[in-house]
């Protein structure tokens, strides 16, 4: 592995980047202590870790933990005014996080994507299409493996697609991808950093250390995004879903191009969902940036229908069609969702009540000739319903949704879960919701 000046670290916080992180480091027989507060931590993976030689403390954090350690590597759960934390930064010990760790050891390039919305399939995306393109990569991230753990292994003419959250690029330091991918900054993300500037902030810790021999693609159409990006020190590649560029991505009302070379007819493409246009335009720039091949790309974007609970086509049964896009928690996944469709729609929706209204859902229900409504939110909806003079029926939960979706439907209608809502009043995760939609569906057969 590369050159890592530390010979003693202190891991800090034992969870699954915790310990792909003290792996990482014993690979290159580094001396690793492990600290973690739980004393539950895991026994099987404490004797794991013990047995590769890592030093393993639980129950309480120590001030000892920090005796001839020479760095941190901090779980990003756990805060920068934690005791050990706060003393280490008293006697100068350098604290860096998981993602920094891979980029200081990994040999393969990172190419790194973030934004608030469309991570998880433009990394999707951008890794099929260097696959594709017959070139070794790895998928890092939410659906992936995390940075740590592909670090382990990537070789250095190996690539690694690395999904990034806000909270994952909060504390980066030195840590820069060779390509960057920026999609967008919307307002809606602000729950856990508080104001938008420091959102804004870490969704640029990005491209901050990149210079002029690393890539930075940016949507070109977002405002907030086009000026974060202006004084970046990389070398910019912008894309835009409606006007020619020279120097990246873009699409007109028929095609996609790269700079002037065209791709691929937008007819042949699988994915649904305007939005989907941009992660598409992002994922055919990170991947030519990385060389890949027009057939690579052609072959991905003619297949390539959906990540699992995101606009995810299901089945069509019945001439009805089906997606699950469980993973539309807000109001403005959901207005996404429904402009993918011209067709008459069948919106099941509803979930936790987080107090807010649904007005803003209105001019998007154009298409939708019924609702069906589940959760903690359906008397809301149901007077959005109302008011729009759309039929609504209500229901107890996804499953009896699906069934009842089904009885008033018409052939070449469209039956969407895109709940607008969280699942946690129902189900413990949107991962869930959208499995009992797809099961439902498959019991209609
Ligand atoms: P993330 O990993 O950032 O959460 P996903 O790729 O999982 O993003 O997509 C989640 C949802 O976000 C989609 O179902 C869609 O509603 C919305 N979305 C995806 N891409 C975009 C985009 N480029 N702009 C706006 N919204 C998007």
């Amino acid at each position: 592995l590369t050159d890592f000046p530390y010979s003693h670290v202190l891991v800090l916080g034992l969870a699954k980047s915790g310990t792909a992180a003290a792996k990482l480091l014993l690979d290159s027989h580094i001396h690793v202590r492990v600290n973690d507060v739980k004393v539950s931590a895991d026994e099987k993976l404490v004797k794991e870790l013990t047995q590769v030689g890592a030093e393993v403390v639980t129950g309480s954090h120590p001030l000892s933990v920090l005796e001839g350690i020479e760095i941190i590597v901090k779980n990003p759960g756990i805060p920068y005014d934690n005791p050990i934390v706060q003393e280490a930064q008293n006697r100068r010990i350098p604290v860096i996080t998981e993602i920094e760790l891979a980029g200081k050891m990994v040999e393969g390039s990172i190419i790194g994507i973030t934004g608030s919305n469309g991570k998880t399939t433009t990394t999707m995306l951008t890794a099929q299409m260097l696959a594709a393109s017959k070139q070794a990569v790895q998928l890092a991230g939410n659906i992936g493996t995390v940075a740590t753990d592909v670090a382990r292994t990537l070789k250095a003419e190996e690539k690694m697609v690395l999904e990034l959250s806000s909270f994952q690029l909060m504390g980066i330091q030195t840590f820069k991808p060779k390509i960057a991918v920026l999609l967008n900054i919307f307002e809606a993300h602000l729950d856990y950093h508080g104001t938008f500037e420091n959102y804004k902030e870490a969704k640029c810790n990005i491209f901050k250390n990149q210079s002029s021999d690393d890539y930075l693609v940016y949507n070109a159409e977002h405002e907030i995004v086009a000026e974060a990006v202006r004084d970046a020190k990389s070398t910019k590649v912008p894309f835009s879903v409606k006007r020619k560029l020279e120097n990246g991505a873009w699409a007109d009302t028929s095609c996609i191009y790269f700079k002037n070379e065209k791709i691929i007819d937008k007819r042949e493409i699988t994915l649904v969902g305007e939005h989907n246009l941009e992660n598409i335009l992002a994922a055919v720039s990170a991947a030519k940036l990385s060389g890949a091949t027009n057939d690579g790309i052609r072959e991905v974007l003619t297949t390539f229908s959906s990540v699992k609970h995101r606009l995810q086509y299901v089945d069509t049964i019945n001439k009805r069609v089906f997606y699950n896009d469980s993973k539309a928690t807000n109001i403005l996944a959901t207005q996404k969702a429904l402009l993918s469709f011209n067709k008459p729609t069948i919106l099941l929706a509803g979930g936790l009540d987080r107090g807010n209204g649904f007005h803003d859902l209105l001019p998007y229900l154009i298409n939708v000739k019924t609702m069906v409504l589940f959760g903690q939110t359906k008397e809301k909806l149901k007077n959005l319903a109302d008011e729009a003079g759309i039929h609504s029926i209500l229901v107890k939960d996804v499953t009896e949704a699906v069934q009842r979706a089904y009885e008033v439907s018409n052939t070449n209608d469209v039956i969407l879960l895109s709940p607008a809502c969280a699942s946690w009043d129902q189900y413990r995760t949107f991962e869930e919701r959208g499995d009992m939609f797809v099961q439902a569906v498959h019991t209609l057969m």
